[in-house]
């Protein structure tokens, strides 16, 4: 007995001796059984059934994440996520044959910090032997329809890292495990490939193409992640044949009602041999509509395992009367396995596979209930997300640019990033929670963003005051506020409104100079701005409109914002204006309000682009690229349709469905009020659609696109009909059915109306089986002219009618969908209906030939500054005269010398493990979009990153946590392009026996690689840093975790700095661990 086990004996009787029975030679560890390896053998001439036991562990839905996790409110949920890994890791510790998968990063480590180091290191053992493995961990399952790739990326990278930190190479997963989001974008494959997932399995998809891919045995694909970027995009992905649930009368869980297996020889009860074929005969159906003699079998469901030693006996028992059987000629196996153990039986059937290259939206569970409402689903909580990505950013990047980094920099850090994180949950950003849960995802974003903004706080002070000599309150801790106005969106601030003297603060979250035009709310409209070098800069003070001012939570001063334009804002840096408060009888600034209503066209715009609006006060016109066109738009809303949800026909619309009621659609208003206003700044018409429907329309004279801020809400339900609100533009392209939505902000997809790339599709929902989700963009073109619209957040969208597109911006509605939420969407504060406010922005234009840059490139562009803009930090100035304030403090400041070539953005810069940052660069564009900006590009990363003292560099996988060069995935073939369906036994002549099936596997003639990729074929091009700069690692640390104790010393690049550049191609995402020299 070594001294090891001594230690887990002590364990385990300090636990009562409760595994007293175990056997101790099964349960000492040996190094590195994780993986593959760890897999229990399969049968060769069997149908090898791989039994996962499982858990769902929603990061809040009807109860918060803590409530989840504490087990608290059993009244609307028996769920608690501590007492599931308890009891899971105690029944594992019992018995070595056992499996368990963990999956969301959130739980685990919430249950982690709360052990203590015996417990931990047990668990550590389980995690070495793959008894007990992680699949997925990301921070949370996130959803894939409203999420930005930036914050995915961002969620995979911090649960990984966690994983990694604790478990190392054992604890990173191998396959993706997305059974419950309500489908699935082609991003997400095209991420999970890129972070070296094997695989990824899932649940939802639309019932046809479900039908359809098991009768033709399709349900296991390679899917093309990309258009862009080639294999190293494609990602095995299977859909589940029982979603994640066990089979029907085989959850054995406590939550469930299902009989367990009796076995008493002289039992009445005795139920085994009936038990018994019920389950094989399930299998054995399961596995006709696959194509190898390997079938999985989720034995769980949502916060099963509360009381794992339930679930598990039964399971024992199953596996154990069913093997018993193949002694009297049963050619069927069970046994316990994980995701990744099947996958891998997958991968070695050497078979062929079919391929896929659209993705699974929209998801439809029957005719009538087409899970497209949810693209919109409380779409406050949705931008106030996007609100969170973007000070995560800025967060991420001052905290890596701090001068000095007091020891709270981290945890605050961590504090957003994790709550961020829980953000991305499939029922956080997606609006498919309760009100309270929605609430409470909403607090802790309000609290993440004090964390983190203590931290900006902190940095920009440090930035901006270099002396104390000339700091007139030595007391203060800080001398500038540098405070955040959250709710500018209302055009509300109190800094700005209250002080006749404040500065703004505008930090660039790009490795772009920026330009932007600037709003600021003030009660007067008289105010002088200055600049940092005290140059006067040009002013426009534009009226709020009044159904702004008269939302009745609003308590704020302001009736105006003052615009500027801020020119050259330093790339990762920021500039600092200074505001002063005029005397009324100094020069005012100039603003021109126009006469009211018009009885003509009236027009705004710029030599770009102009806006025309008809005497009822619509948009009427756009000319734009010496093109001018019919373009209009309207709001309008459809009926929420209302039902008892007892058979399809009578779904209700509800938080996860959109269904209008017979495709009613009605117009807000036939009569638009308008009001105009012409400075030299901007141009705005403001428009009064209804007394809960209204609008700004603006065009800033230097931009090339407008902008369409609405204000939406409370929307009425007195008449007792929920609605479903939408804002439409009518154009005379000829876009014949086609148009173009993002997947989760990155490529463009292409949706035809009424159709599937993959499958003859039946749609009982004309307008909801044609929304599609929209993170960031859709547009449509014909040969001549075409129309983009970027959103500020997730909203659904489609296009239903030839150069028309539609974007739904708000939802209210009277009855549940009978999903399980058990709550109507009817979304209300301060005692009414919810208001929301966004932006649209419009772009219009030649599709083709096109001067200079091309439209899609300037929508691109545009996106990126739109998701990023500058952060907006307000200072009390009071104290101090703008000479004072000019001469006394640093008020400018960048933290990188090269600006990056346009079509590069720098997605990620943030502190990693000490004297690490970790860096990602991306290319923007897709190929194609532009004559120029679609070509590779060459930079120099050292100069990019001059702020820090750089010793080398290092590529990772997308995830930052494995070494690209050493990375390798498991290579799956695909058919040939003639591959019928009838080359497999087909549904309607099921193969007789499995065998049978498995003998028939048809090779194809293909043979799938043996060994797997040899070093830098993943990410084909990864070793374009132009020295082998990983020659002088050692193997033995070829992981970046547990590294701050020095252990890449041996690791320097050449001072050399041509060592540093790298070459990104269009839609590449190039990540790389930085190495500080120690301070
Ligand atoms: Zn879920």
């Amino acid at each position: 007995m070594s001294a090891k086990t001594s230690v887990w004996l002590a364990f385990f009787c300090a636990l009562g001796c409760l595994i007293h029975d175990v056997d101790l030679r099964n349960i000492q560890p040996k190094a590195s059984q994780c993986g593959y390896q760890s897999c229990h053998a399969t049968k060769p001439n069997m149908l090898n059934v791989h039994l996962v036991a499982h858990t769902h562990d929603d990061v809040g839905w009807l109860k918060t994440v803590d409530q989840y996790y504490y087990g608290s409110e059993t009244r609307i949920q028996k769920a608690g996520v501590q007492y599931i890994i308890d009891s899971v890791v105690e029944a594992l510790l019992r018995d070595p044959e056992k499996r368990f998968i963990y999956v969301e990063s959130a739980f685990f480590f919430k249950w982690w910090k709360e052990q203590t180091t015996k417990v931990q290191d047990a668990v550590k053992m389980l995690v070495e032997q793959g008894r007990l493995e992680f699949i997925g961990g990301a921070w949370s399952m996130n959803d894939e329809a409203t999420t930005h790739y930036q914050s995915v990326i961002d969620q995979f990278s911090w649960g990984l890292r966690l994983l990694n930190d604790t478990f190392g190479e054992c604890g990173r997963p191998r396959v993706g495990w997305q059974i419950d989001p309500f489908g699935h974008s082609r991003e997400m494959a095209s991420m999970f490939a890129q972070m070296g997932f094997d695989g990824m399995f899932f649940g939802r998809l639309d019932y046809q193409d479900k039908d359809d891919r098991l009768m033709t045995k399709n349900a296991e694909m390679i899917w093309h992640g990309s258009a862009n970027l080639g294999e190293e995009s494609d990602l095995f992905s299977g859909a589940l044949y029982n979603n994640y649930q066990a089979p029907d009368g085989f959850c054995f869980d406590i939550l469930c009602s299902d009989a367990p297996i009796i076995d008493g020889k002289h039992s009445p009860d005795n139920n085994v041999k009936e038990r018994i074929d019920t389950f094989l005969d399930f299998a054995k159906t399961q596995s006709q509509y696959y194509r190898t003699n390997n079938v999985i079998i989720t034995m769980g469901g949502d916060f099963t395992y509360q009381a794992a030693q339930v679930y598990y006996k039964n399971l024992d028992k199953l596996i154990r009367y069913a093997n018993e059987r193949q002694a009297n000629g049963s050619n069927i196996n069970l046994l316990y396995s994980t995701p990744s153990c099947y996958l891998k039986s997958l991968h070695d059937a050497g078979i062929t596979w079919p391929t896929k290259s659209d993705d699974f939206f929209p998801y439809a569970s029957d005719p009538h209930a087409y899970w497209t409402g949810y693209f919109t689903s409380r779409p406050t909580l949705k931008r106030f997300e996007r609100d969170g990505n973007h000070f995560l950013q800025v967060c991420k990047q001052l905290s890596a640019l701090a001068p000095n980094k007091p020891e709270e920099f981290a945890p605050h850090l961590t504090f957003m990033r994790e709550t961020l994180g829980i953000m991305q949950h499939h029922d956080a950003i997606t609006g498919t929670e309760k009100e309270k849960v929605a609430l409470d995802y909403a607090k802790r974003m309000s609290v993440a963003f004090r964390a983190c903004g203590a931290t900006t706080r902190n940095v920009l002070n440090q930035l901006t005051v270099k002396s104390r000599e000339n700091v007139k309150d030595t007391s203060a801790k800080y001398v500038f506020e540098f405070k955040t106005c959250p709710l500018l969106n209302i055009t509300s601030c109190p800094v700005s409104e209250v002080n006749d003297r404040f500065t703004l603060t505008l930090y660039n979250p790009l490795a772009h100079t920026v330009n932007e035009y600037v709003r600021i709310p003030v009660a007067d409209p008289s105010y002088k701005i200055i600049d940092n070098k005290g140059v006067t800069l040009e002013t426009q003070a534009v009226p709020i409109p009044q159904t702004l001012i008269d939302i009745k939570h609003r308590s704020s001063t302001a009736k105006y914002e003052l615009v500027f334009l801020a020119t050259n804002i330093p790339p990762l840096g920021y500039r600092t204006y200074y505001v002063e408060k005029l005397d009324s009888t100094e020069g005012r600034t100039k603003t021109r309000a126009l006469p009211k209503s018009t009885s003509s066209v009236t027009v705004i715009g710029n030599s770009h682009i102009k806006l025309g609006f008809d005497t009822n006060g619509f948009l009427s016109e756009v000319t734009a690229d010496g093109l001018t066109r019919l373009v209009s738009q309207e709001f309008l809303f459809y009926e929420g349709a209302v039902g008892n949800n007892a058979e399809f026909l009578n779904r209700s619309s509800g938080a996860y469905i959109f269904r209008p009621n017979e495709n009613k659609i009605h117009f807000a208003t036939d009569q638009v009020e308008i009001e105009v206003y012409k400075g030299d700044l901007v141009h705005e018409v403001h428009q009064k659609f209804n007394d809960w429907i209204s609008q700004v329309v603006r065009v800033y004279n230097k931009d090339s696109y407008a902008e369409f801020e609405w204000l939406v809400g409370p929307i009425p339900i007195d008449d007792g009909i929920g609605k479903e609100v939408i804002t439409r533009f009518n154009s005379d392209i000829e876009s014949e059915g086609i148009f173009h939505t993002d997947s989760n902000g990155r490529e463009m997809i292409k949706r035809k109306l009424n159709h599937r790339d993959t499958w003859s599709v039946k749609i009982n929902e004309e307008v909801a089986g044609n929304y599609y989700p929209i993170t960031t963009k859709i547009d449509l073109e014909d040969d001549t002219a075409r129309m983009a619209i970027l959103t500020d957040r997730a909203q659904g969208g489609s296009s239903l009618k030839d150069g028309s597109l539609e974007l739904m911006v708000h939802r209210r509605l009277l009855k549940d969908d009978a999903f399980g939420v058990g709550e109507a969407l009817n979304e209300t504060e301060f005692g009414d209906g919810l208001i929301a406010r966004g932006k649209h922005h419009l772009f219009f234009g030649k599709s083709t030939d096109r001067e200079g840059v091309s439209l899609k490139a300037i929508e691109r562009l545009t996106q990126l500054e739109k998701l990023l803009p500058t952060w907006k930090f307000f200072s009390n100035m009071e104290a101090y005269t703008a000479d004072e304030w000019q001469t006394a403090f640093t008020n400018t400041f960048t933290g990188i010398s090269l600006v990056l070539p346009k079509p590069v953005n720098l997605l990620t810069l943030e502190p990693w493990h000490e004297n690490q940052l970790l860096v990602r660069f991306e290319h923007i564009m897709e190929n194609g979009e532009d004559a120029s900006y679609s070509k590779p590009v060459q930079f120099n990363v050292k100069n990019v990153l001059s702020a820090f003292d750089i010793e080398g560099i290092r590529e990772t996988t997308l995830d930052g946590n494995a070494w690209l060069d050493e990375a390798r995935r498991l290579q799956f073939v695909p058919d040939p392009e003639q591959a019928a369906f009838n080359t497999y036994a087909t549904f309607s002549q099921p193969a007789e026996s499995v065998h049978l099936l498995s003998a028939e596997k048809p090779m194809l003639g293909v043979k799938y690689a043996e060994e797997a990729l040899p070093a830098g074929q993943l990410g084909a091009q990864s070793n374009r840093i132009k020295r082998e700069i990983n020659s002088e690692q050692n193997p033995a640390e070829g992981r970046s975790s547990k590294s701050t104790e020095g252990a890449y010393n041996s690791f320097k690049a050449d001072s050399d700095n041509k060592d540093y550049i790298i070459e990104i191609s269009p839609m590449e995402i190039r990540t790389f661990i930085v190495y500080l020299t120690p301070a």
